[in-house]
């Protein structure tokens, strides 16, 4: 998506350490515009696939998925949850997971009267890396006996494998930036196409 991709290039700044910091725009500022055309990509790809929930994380999920969803019929958004609250009551899908950004693990929370067997699930967040949220998020909709429909991310960095492993185990995965690689000296950022 060529729109995301000039954002990124504008104003993405590369950290070191491999992370790309799209703050002004995704994930601190919100550009609700650009979300929505993000939207409308995922709703053109996963044109015609049965899709009945759409499953994100926290925190940065959330503002991507509920946007995305207008173009989906509204389907109901359901962000899992890092961490136990006593606002989280019933019973549970919960798996772990390692944090790329954070670098530590922890759990990934779904109650389960919000995923069913019946489910037809498309998985949206902001960042791919490693993939270890994605295998977070799939694990659950498997307990539930959910059916993944397809992965909407906004950002992939392609260089780190999560979203090749995801492809060839059969996913359908539309990611709309894919960065090749980038490089914290010069700030360059590359896409592959
Ligand atoms: P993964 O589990 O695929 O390794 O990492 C995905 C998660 O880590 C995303 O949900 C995102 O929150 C965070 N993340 C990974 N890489 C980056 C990055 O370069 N920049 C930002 N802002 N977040 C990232």
């Amino acid at each position: 998506m060529l729109e995301l991709e000039e954002r990124i290039r504008q104003q993405g700044t590369v950290k070191p350490g491999n992370v790309l910091k799209v703050d002004a725009f995704l994930n601190h500022q919100c550009d609700v515009a650009l979300f929505d055309a993000m939207g409308a990509a995922w709703a053109e790809h996963f044109q015609g696939k049965p899709i009945t929930k759409i499953l994100t994380i926290e925190a940065s999920g959330i503002g991507i998925a509920c946007v995305a969803a207008r173009h989906f019929d509204n389907v109901p958004v359901v962000f899992a949850k890092k961490a136990q609250s006593i606002n989280l009551d019933g019973e549970q899908y919960v798996t772990q997971v390692y944090s790329f950004t954070k670098q530590r693990e922890f759990p990934v929370i779904v109650a389960k009267k919000f995923l069913s067997a019946d489910d037809h699930v498309l998985i949206i967040d902001d960042f791919l890396a490693n993939g270890k949220a994605l295998q977070g998020l799939i694990e659950l909709c498997e307990d539930a006996g959910a059916t993944v429909e397809g992965i909407g991310i906004a950002i992939e960095k392609g260089f780190q494998g999560g979203g090749d492993r995801l492809r060839e185990a059969g996913f359908d995965l539309d990611s709309l930036a894919i960065v090749e690689s980038m490089d914290a000296d010069n700030g360059t950022v590359t896409f592959r196409h």
